[in-house]
């Protein structure tokens, strides 16, 4: 058997840093990478075959939990009549209408590849349609590795924003406009400065890639407010809370608290694909119209709508359309959260959480931040120990603060006692405990 560090090592040579996306890395909290090699249920198995509680679910896609028998029945069946044939078919159009059937806000959509994909397309579907350039984002939402978006706020409001990797030219994020999440002040004063010029407002409505941040319902329902009076377009990246946090999405959650609301494009990804590259956004007919071979905007891809992921999609989805699905996932959820809140409460660790159906976040620190400086800013020497120390305990947790983390319907309740057991532990033994 192979050790996880000696594939670590042999993978640096031929892979940068030995992963092909980075958060895989470890870098964040340190140590060897695991190397799964297999995975079924709730649990994962290493190279060396320790097993994990799998709380990243390949960060989120995994709902059902790894290898459930209808989608791999459905994946198996699609694989043999045949992988990929870049012409269309029937799949796509079921996929296509289960997915407008759970979410009443969108018409049509176009199936992609990746969030990257469905993300940077929107943009610019939102700047075609309303012949407009700028956009806005929020500093800690993340909508994939899109040029235009790897950005961060500039010193003034008013001011461009600055790349945030090498490699892309400062002329490229010149339009977007980046804002501090949860900030009411802001978004009014850029639209009060900037409004006629905007084609879209993009944010994570549940912020996933800053552990698990809302979006306060003011602020999104005055979001919603100024998009419609100057005209820009509110667009809900819900690639990981689509299908996760609510059959609906996030947008459901906020349409029972803003009675009308409705975002004008939603980004989907992960869950819509259950493991499978695949990812989607779709919107109202008139504003797809404007989409190639309809309109001007070109949008286009290979494996777009592919059969074997169309099929893993669709076989997913039918599970999590079942009555009662969210009601359990999202109890379990919360009663993890609660636990690992108890168990930190018992060490006399500072700790707070939250969870909205399958998803859940942490922090050591007393209330729930609400923005990313807040975020990045709570204590990662106790995380970074904590989260060692359940894996040492075989739970894996998401190796970075600002992750969120994931519950499947294969998560039992003896394996969350499982995990609550491990935290008591292991918060016994954090600074300051
Ligand atoms: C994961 C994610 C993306 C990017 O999706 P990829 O499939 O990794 O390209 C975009 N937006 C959000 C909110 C995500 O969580």
């Amino acid at each position: 058997m192979t050790s996880n560090q000696a594939l670590f090592e042999r993978a640096q040579r031929v892979i940068p840093g030995g992963v092909n996306s980075p958060v895989r890395a470890f870098r964040a909290v340190g140590g060897t990478p695991r190397f799964i090699a297999r995975a079924q249920g709730p649990y994962m198995w290493d190279a060396e075959g320790s097993r994990y509680i799998d709380y990243i679910g390949s960060w989120g896609p995994m709902i059902l939990g790894h290898g459930h028998p209808a989608v791999l029945e459905a994946v198996q069946k699609a694989a043999l009549d045949g992988f990929s044939f870049g012409a269309p078919t029937e799949r796509e159009v079921e996929l296509a209408e289960e997915i407008i059937r759970h979410v009443p806000s969108i018409e049509q959509v176009r199936l992609v590849s990746s969030g990257t994909e469905a993300g940077m397309s929107a943009i610019r579907l939102a700047r075609g349609a309303t012949g407009r350039s700028k956009i806005v984002k929020f500093e800690g939402c993340y909508h994939g590795h899109a040029d235009a978006l790897l950005v961060k706020a500039g010193s003034g409001l008013a001011t461009f924003g600055f790349p945030t990797s090498a490699g892309v030219p400062p002329e490229v994020v010149q339009h977007t406009l980046v804002l501090e999440y949860n900030n009411l002040e802001q978004i009014e004063e850029i639209f009060a400065t900037q409004g006629g010029e905007i084609a879209c407002v993009m944010i994570e409505p549940i912020a996933g890639n800053m552990n698990f941040v809302r979006a306060q319902v003011p602020f999104v329902k005055r979001i919603a407010e100024l998009c419609q009076q100057h005209g820009a377009l509110f667009v809900f990246d819900e690639v990981m809370t689509g299908f996760r946090v609510a059959l609906g999405g996030a947008q459901s959650v906020y349409a029972r608290l803003i009675p009308g609301f409705a975002p004008d494009i939603s980004v989907f990804g992960k869950v819509i694909g259950g493991g499978m590259p695949l990812a989607a956004f779709g919107t109202s007919r008139k504003i797809m119209q404007h989409l190639a071979p309809l309109g001007p905007v070109y949008q286009a891809g290979t494996l777009s709508g592919n059969p074997v992921a169309t099929a893993c999609g669709l076989a997913t989805l039918k599970q999590i359309s079942q009555p009662g699905f969210y009601e359990a996932l999202g109890a379990k959820t919360q009663s993890l959260v609660e636990g690992l809140s108890a168990a930190a409460k018992a060490a006399g660790v500072p700790f707070v959480g939250d969870s909205e159906g399958g998803m859940f976040g942490f922090f050591f620190t007393a209330e729930l931040p609400q923005n990313y400086g807040v975020v990045m800013a709570t204590d990662k020497e106790r995380f970074n120990r904590f989260f060692h120390g359940m894996l040492d305990r075989g739970v894996y947790l998401a190796p970075a603060l600002y992750e969120a983390g994931f519950v499947s319907a294969a998560h039992t309740a003896d394996d969350i006692a499982a995990t609550v057991a491990a935290a008591r532990d292991v918060m016994k033994s954090l600074p300051g405990a």
